[in-house]
């Protein structure tokens, strides 16, 4: 048996010796009587369902962990932070020692503007140093952070202060969003503010150079943060590691939720620390000191929160910070120039990045030109990808490179995992027995990557499918992915103050049995499991009930000439839905035209049809750069295409849209809607005559 699938046996077999081995590698200011406690709750209506908890009893400091206990065990001259900041030009780096003083003493400074333990303070800042000091102090005094993406519009931010009722608010005067120039923060705080019923009594602003929140308001209870700092580290003010019960909120972090009020994740103390040490260890590879992880995400996403921030300090290793995009930050070399300068071991990002590097890229001219002799990649071991599905021909393109520049066996891990999950649930585990070193040389080869698979479930995650009713389906079949109680220690138990929603969201969708992923794919005879779509992102077809949006969109960037395909169902008279297929050229074509050549059409259905069926040919395809909208984190919003295209079957092209708040490029949907229509003109406004040509093809 490999070591991954023998750790993942113990994992399920005995959890509480498994996950009490673990409890061993990190410092516990009171340890916990148990690893596993298994109970009920019950709810305003009644219902009880299946409750757990990982480390009662238990009292940790996870900043202590993350900070303080590095430096009492003589590593506080390895660097914890490098920041790196394309557009402005800055550099900057912190030891584990310097973290500490700007830890304690911000976190001083926190206690003194009146936030005690227990207390959510709201964080909306750029990728800078600051965030980072800002969200270990919040949790050295036992208070609860909740980030929220910087720049994030004031409607989404004040509907999270509702929600999260912070005590105070630590942002900054500007965030650098890409090649864009500085963002103001001060009128999208104000303005959120004002909207908010809730009111933060404090707001602590970080200036920037590049533009300064101007004026301060003290009588609206800003103030400047370097000030308090500085005023601070003069007297002397330190606080110390407070820490919490392993149940205590942590963070809360809100998910991505494209509809209704976002959900506020909860992570608990103690779980997090032990779970997320464990994992960046076991599956990512870094061990501690001298170990470099780049984590090219956002602190405002749960992979931030996790792979920037918690995971890399808690293992003592470093972590790279950085304030840039993929491309255009100068350009897509960026993320290799990162890997070299820093000596990056570990790599970590979304496959929505590599798909812009790809459009810039495609044949790695640009990238042999400035690395193909100099050998300067070879530290990179893996590059793991989350956030939503990696297509195995963006697999295949990168190992290919990773092979020949980066270290020797260097992979692409597509991992899976969610907010609610805390760390990944599934993955290819880089040292396959925990705790041991990736270089040794007794070391296990990690299992083999199946490009299209998100890999193996992770210890402590209890995955399956199981149709509509709940049954397991036999592996191999299409599903709904399910898990079992309870779910690894990183995850979850419960949302911010709402079990009811708790239950509704997760629970009762399978009468309690099974905690529901929202996401459909299948597990093949040896474990691996790919997650094909959102459940709710499921075409019907001819009542095939298949999920295959992320099969079809597979199909369609197997094609060498496609660098990208979003595909969504289209309501259809005879067959109730079709695929329809959102594309974007490699930059080898630039199509002026909505409607792609015949050749492209042609070429492209048949490989739909070779690789999953004739029933699966699409009923439309249209090209085009920049249409395609996506979340802040990367990904795609196949709900708010599906939506203009139902328009425009209607005839209706100007139609408003739900648009999420957490979206990136909200002009995306605006260059939707004109190839949309353009599309529907030269196809004479007849989607049925496209469906027509469609049975010809
Ligand atoms: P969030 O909690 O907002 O980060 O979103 C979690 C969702 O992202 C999951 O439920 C999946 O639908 C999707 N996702 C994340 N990672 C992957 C992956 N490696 N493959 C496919 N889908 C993914």
């Amino acid at each position: 048996m490999h070591m991954q699938d023998q750790v993942y046996q113990e994992s399920i077999q005995d959890p509480e010796d498994f996950w009490q081995q673990q409890a061993g590698n990190v410092h516990w200011h009171k340890k916990p009587d148990r690893a596993l406690q298994k109970t009920t709750k019950t709810l305003k209506n009644g219902i009880k369902h299946d409750h757990w908890s990982w480390y009662p009893g238990g009292e940790i400091s996870t900043t202590y962990n993350c900070v303080d206990r590095h430096v009492h065990n003589g590593n506080g001259d390895s660097i914890a932070i490098c920041w790196d900041s394309p557009v402005t030009g800055l550099k900057e780096q912190y030891t584990y020692k310097q973290l500490l003083e700007e830890v304690q003493t911000l976190a001083g400074v926190l206690r003194e503007e009146g936030v005690k333990k227990g207390d959510v303070v709201l964080i909306y800042m750029p990728m800078i140093p600051a965030a980072l000091f800002a969200m270990l102090s919040i949790a050295r005094i036992g208070a609860i952070h909740a980030v929220v993406f910087g720049g994030f519009s004031p409607s989404s931010l004040a509907q999270r202060m509702e929600a999260s009722r912070p005590r105070a608010v630590m942002t900054a005067s500007c965030g650098i969003e890409g090649s864009k120039g500085p963002v103001g923060y001060k009128s999208l705080l104000e303005e959120a503010v004002q909207k908010s019923s809730h009111k933060p009594s404090k707001t602590i602003i970080w200036q920037r150079e590049q533009h300064r929140w101007d004026p301060v308001l003290k009588e609206d209870g800003q103030r400047n943060w370097q000030r308090l700092v500085k005023s601070a580290r003069n007297r002397g003010l330190r606080a110390h590691a407070v820490p919490v019960k392993s149940s205590d909120g942590l963070y809360i972090i809100y998910t991505s939720g494209t509809t209704g009020l976002p959900k506020g994740v909860v992570r608990e103390a103690g779980g997090h620390a032990v779970g997320l040490n464990f994992s960046v260890k076991y599956l990512f590879g870094i061990h501690g000191p001298g170990d470099v992880m780049f984590t090219a995400s956002d602190i405002g996403w749960v992979v931030g929160h996790s792979y920037i921030v918690y995971a890399p300090l808690l293992a003592g290793a470093t972590t790279v910070l950085f304030e840039g995009k993929p491309v255009g930050t100068p350009d897509a070399s960026t993320f290799w120039r990162i890997i070299e300068e820093y000596k990056v071991n570990t790599m970590f990002t979304a496959p929505t990045a590599l798909r812009a590097i790809r459009r810039e890229d495609g044949d790695n001219d640009y990238f042999e030109q400035i690395y193909g002799n100099r050998g300067g990649l070879r530290s990179l071991r893996a590059l793991f990808l989350a956030g939503e599905r990696s297509e195995p021909s963006i697999v295949q393109m990168y190992q290919k490179l990773l092979a020949k520049h980066c270290a020797g066996g260097a992979v692409v891990v597509d991992n899976w995992w969610s907010s609610e999950s805390g760390s990944p649930i599934s993955g290819i585990a880089l040292s396959a027995a925990a705790g041991q070193e990736f270089a040794s040389p007794h070391r296990h080869e990690p299992l083999a990557i199946k490009p299209g698979s998100a890999g193996k479930a992770m210890p402590g995650f209890d995955v399956r499918v199981v149709d509509d009713e709940g049954n397991e389906v036999e592996r191999g079949n299409m599903g709904n992915i399910v898990m079992a109680i309870p779910l690894a220690p990183t995850a979850f138990t419960t949302l911010w103050e709402d079990e009811e929603r708790f239950y509704r969201g997760y629970l009762k969708r399978f009468d309690g049995k099974w905690v529901d992923t929202g996401d459909a794919g299948m597990i093949d005879e040896e474990g691996y499991i790919s997650i094909m779509s959102r459940s709710d992102d499921i075409i019907n077809v001819a009542a095939h009930r298949f999920s295959t949006v992320g099969a079809i969109e597979q199909a369609i960037t197997s094609h060498p000439g496609i660098a990208e395909a979003a595909v969504v169902g289209v309501p259809d008279q005879l067959k109730g839905h079709l695929p329809f297929a959102f594309i974007t050229l490699t930059t080898h074509h630039h199509p002026h035209a909505a409607v792609p050549d015949d050749k492209l059409l042609k070429e492209v259905q048949s490989l739909v049809r070779e690789q999953i069926g004739a029933i699966a040919s699409l009923g439309g395809m249209i090209q085009g750069k920049g249409m395609i909208p996506k979340t802040r984190s990367g990904k795609t919003l196949r709900r708010v295409l599906r939506e203009l295209l139902e328009n425009a079957t209607h005839g209706d092209f100007g139609k408003e849209v739900q648009v999420p708040t957490t979206i990136e490029d909200a002009e995306a949907v605006e260059v939707a809607r004109a190839k949309i229509k353009e599309y529907f003109r030269q196809k004479g406004a007849d989607l049925h005559k496209a469906t027509e040509a469609r049975a010809k093809l």
